[in-house]
């Protein structure tokens, strides 16, 4: 059982990460969803995918997203030498671009490929060499002669580009890397908990969700919250690990195999302390590790969604993923399991009297 568990987690990874989801593109990862949990679902006038489970009780209602987009960029001219100018869809360093190969997604549905190119290293001036190339010094190349030669692969102003950059095991197989984990390890971590949720009891009823265009500044979760009306939220991430060089082995919040971890504040956020409790509490009671996390900056779906309506109790639990924003993140298929354990957990034990207590803030 244990072992299905895992190899449906890691078929889960595969394709959703695979996926092609530019801000505003974010069809394909769509369709995974609806296909994996039944035709059922609906979808909002934003583009937000839900899957809503009654349980024994219609309150609480207990939202459960994960967004479904990734950092991206978008055709934003064609050179007269059939080269590609973009734009950026969420953060980008420069740096972990140049020389890396894209998939140009058409709007007949081709996936183009393309490479990231610049003035080669020989050109530059030695003053040029030290520092981080701009992005709009870079370009995208097709392979194409000329400008109507890039137009007649069916490329075209706003076409969503993504990194190409395939899904391996590492040596050690639990150790997973591919393009997008933020936050498609979340988004699997999301459906792999509703796939569970559908043969179990629960006093609730469970909204779990695909939001659109999170890495462009949380724009689908605010019609998503809408849509959803919510008692309370667990967002869920692909947060970015720190147990790299710089970050002393004591002060590490986010350790690949450390577990899920629950976030208590970020710069667009402060999660219900109340709320955080009962995460810790179902943690513990269930032998789930965890590690604890305060960040000084970023931010999730939870900026919208804890101050929707009249507010509401939110939690941020992520699955920490190295080098986020690049065509290679790395995650543990150990904090991916044990993220689904704590959502079904929780699923299971968030009932009316424990909701009502985490917002009512009778002090
Ligand atoms: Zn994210």
């Amino acid at each position: 059982m244990k072992d299905s568990i895992k190899e449906k987690g890691i078929e889960l990874l595969e394709s959703l990460s695979q996926a092609h989801g530019a801000p505003g593109q974010e069809n394909e990862v769509r369709r995974i969803f609806r296909k994996q949990l039944g035709e059922e679902v609906r979808t909002d006038r934003a583009g937000n995918i839900f899957f809503e489970k009654k349980g024994s009780s219609e309150r609480p209602r207990i939202f459960v997203p994960a967004h479904m987009d990734e950092v991206g960029m978008a055709v934003q001219a064609i050179t007269e030498d059939g080269l590609l100018k973009f734009v950026t869809l969420g953060g980008w360093w420069a740096h972990t671009l140049l020389a890396k190969r894209v998939r140009i997604r058409t709007a007949g549905g081709l996936e183009i490929p393309g490479v990231i190119g610049a003035k080669p290293p020989h050109f530059l001036s030695e003053s040029e060499r030290q520092k981080v190339m701009n992005l709009e010094e870079m370009f995208i190349d097709v392979g194409a002669k000329d400008a109507a030669e890039a137009r007649s692969f069916g490329i075209r102003l706003g076409d969503g580009i993504v990194p190409d950059s395939g899904f391996a095991r590492m040596h050690n197989p639990d150790l997973l890397v591919s393009k997008a984990f933020d936050d498609r390890v979340g988004l699997s971590a999301v459906i792999h908990a509703a796939l569970q949720t559908a043969k179990a009891s629960h006093p609730n009823t469970v909204v779990f969700c695909g939001t659109v265009q999170e890495e462009v500044g949380t724009r689908g979760a605010r019609a998503a919250a809408f849509s959803a009306s919510p008692d309370l939220a667990i967002v869920v991430e692909g947060a970015p690990a720190d147990d790299l060089p710089g970050v002393p082995s004591r002060e590490r919040q986010a350790a690949l195999g450390g577990g899920p971890q629950i976030r208590f504040m970020d710069s667009s956020a402060i999660l219900n302390r109340e709320f955080i409790e009962f995460v810790i509490q179902t943690a513990e009671n269930n032998s789930i590790p965890y590690q604890l996390c305060v960040r000084r900056m970023g931010g999730t779906d939870a900026a919208p969604i804890h101050l929707h309506a009249c507010g509401v109790p939110t939690v941020v639990i992520a699955v920490p993923s190295r080098y986020i924003h690049t065509h290679n993140t790395m995650v543990d298929i150990s904090d991916y399991l044990n993220t689904v354990k704590l959502l079904v957990k929780l699923i299971q034990t968030l009932d009316k009297e424990t909701a009502d207590r985490i917002g009512s803030y009778v002090d």
